[in-house]
């Protein structure tokens, strides 16, 4: 098969003139134009790099205005939900991931349902079960025995074939590895021990880390909002003298398979360390922008060599599944704080780097890059007269993206 789109996007470049030949999935050939092109774009699909299927149905339903509030309502409101309200908007939230041009997703699950969703509306990736300790059960051990079962159930949703006929899931899908493991939530919602264990279990991480400088006053001085909500309730929370991100480490939880999920609020001395460490982050705008959280500084995670993937995280905080919007969000933020980001780059975020992030937990996405031999999932974006990159994020939008 010949594709002739007039422009492709080869590592986040928009490159005009260019035709492919793809043969069983695969792309055989990239050269110049044998004949007239159509007026569409190919892409690599995106790549959500931070998802919560699961809360869909709070999309706008959250008024508070900053990150404490907006917390404890979800808190309160995930409570008051049914199973079947759950399920089915996992079912909702993956099948406008899938529409939309995201192939894969790094999706964190507090119930059971993200697995059959996924593997329903087509999605490829991994599930990072939460884990969740304080408050919810009378022991931590009670609370592991619910994760690892709904873990089982997710692991088997994934595999469980095509739910709906008018969907049905692509046949790599069942080949490549969709990991399921259990996840610590956070360094403030889960008890040493756990955290420990979880270290030690050697099983991928994505963590939520630095969304907010709360969690650097409550490790380095037992101070703060997030310090006094837990003395309010008696449980000991004991300051580490060091910001959350080396507190995470020293109880083995950055590594090479970990995902930092908005590090918003790093200190002097953390970069390096995640560098270092060659754990990724997951960038996520538009949810940080909503909950008033520090612009995430990701020209200098960049610059030391981090791998980058952007993430939509959940509706009730960034709205409609959107990658475009994301994007936008990604460049607006980091031009309002002087360290700009390239349109380039941030189409990268959105698709070749967020599929790394994705691998480093076993996702096995493969290199996610339009060359020879590649058979990256391809979306079509049908934009008339882009000429650039950055054409494509600004007049870009879902309803423009068609599947291949
Ligand atoms: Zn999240």
């Amino acid at each position: 098969m010949i594709l002739r789109p007039y422009g492709i996007v080869i590592d986040g470049v928009l490159e005009l003139g260019l035709e492919l030949i793809i043969e069983d999935g695969a792309i055989q050939e990239i050269r110049p134009h044998t004949g007239l092109p159509e007026l569409f774009v190919v892409s690599p699909a995106f790549v959500n790099a931070h998802s919560h299927l699961e809360y869909r149905g709070l999309q706008g339903v959250i008024q508070e205005p900053d990150y404490p509030g907006w917390i404890r309502e979800i808190t309160r409101l995930k409570q008051a939900q049914t199973a079947e309200q759950v399920r089915g908007d996992c079912h909702l939230a993956a099948k406008e991931n899938r529409v939309t041009g995201i192939g894969a997703i790094y999706e964190h699950s507090d119930r059971p349902f993200a697995g059959e969703a996924m593997n329903a509306a087509g999605l490829e990736g991994c599930i990072a079960q939460e884990v969740i300790t304080f408050f919810e059960h009378e022991t931590p051990q009670d609370k592991i025995r619910l994760v690892e079962a709904n873990a089982t159930k997710n692991r088997e949703g994934l595999r469980g074939g095509p739910k709906s006929p008018s969907t049905p899931a692509p046949d790599h899908l069942t080949t490549r590895a969709c990991p399921v493991f259990l996840n610590p939530h956070a360094y403030q919602t889960v008890d040493r021990d756990t955290l420990r264990w979880l270290g030690k279990l050697g099983t991928p991480l994505s963590i939520h880390a630095a969304e907010t400088p709360f969690e650097n006053q409550l490790t380095r001085s037992g101070r703060g909002p997030i310090a006094d909500f837990y003395k309010a309730n008696n449980i000991p929370l004991p300051a580490t003298g060091k910001s959350v991100i080396v507190s995470l480490d020293h109880l083995g939880l950055v590594r090479k398979d970990t995902q930092l999920v908005h590090c918003c609020s790093l200190e002097g001395g953390d970069l390096q360390l995640i560098s270092q460490r060659g754990a990724s982050v997951a960038h996520c705008p538009r949810s940080n922008s909503h909950l008033k959280c520090p612009p995430a500084r990701v020209r200098r995670m960049l610059d030391v060599g981090i791998t980058v993937g952007l993430g939509l995280d959940s509706a009730a905080s960034s709205g409609p599944i959107d990658m475009f919007a994301e994007m936008r969000a990604a460049l607006d933020t980091s031009a309002l704080i002087g360290e700009p980001l390239t349109s380039e780059e941030v189409w990268g975020m959105a698709t070749v780097c967020g599929a790394e992030t994705l691998n480093q937990a076993g996702a096995d996405l493969g290199s996610w890059r339009i060359k020879q031999g590649s058979s990256v999932p391809l979306i079509k974006i049908r934009l008339q007269a882009a000429l650039s990159t950055e054409d494509l994020i600004l007049e870009g939008s879902p309803d423009r993206v068609e599947w291949l």
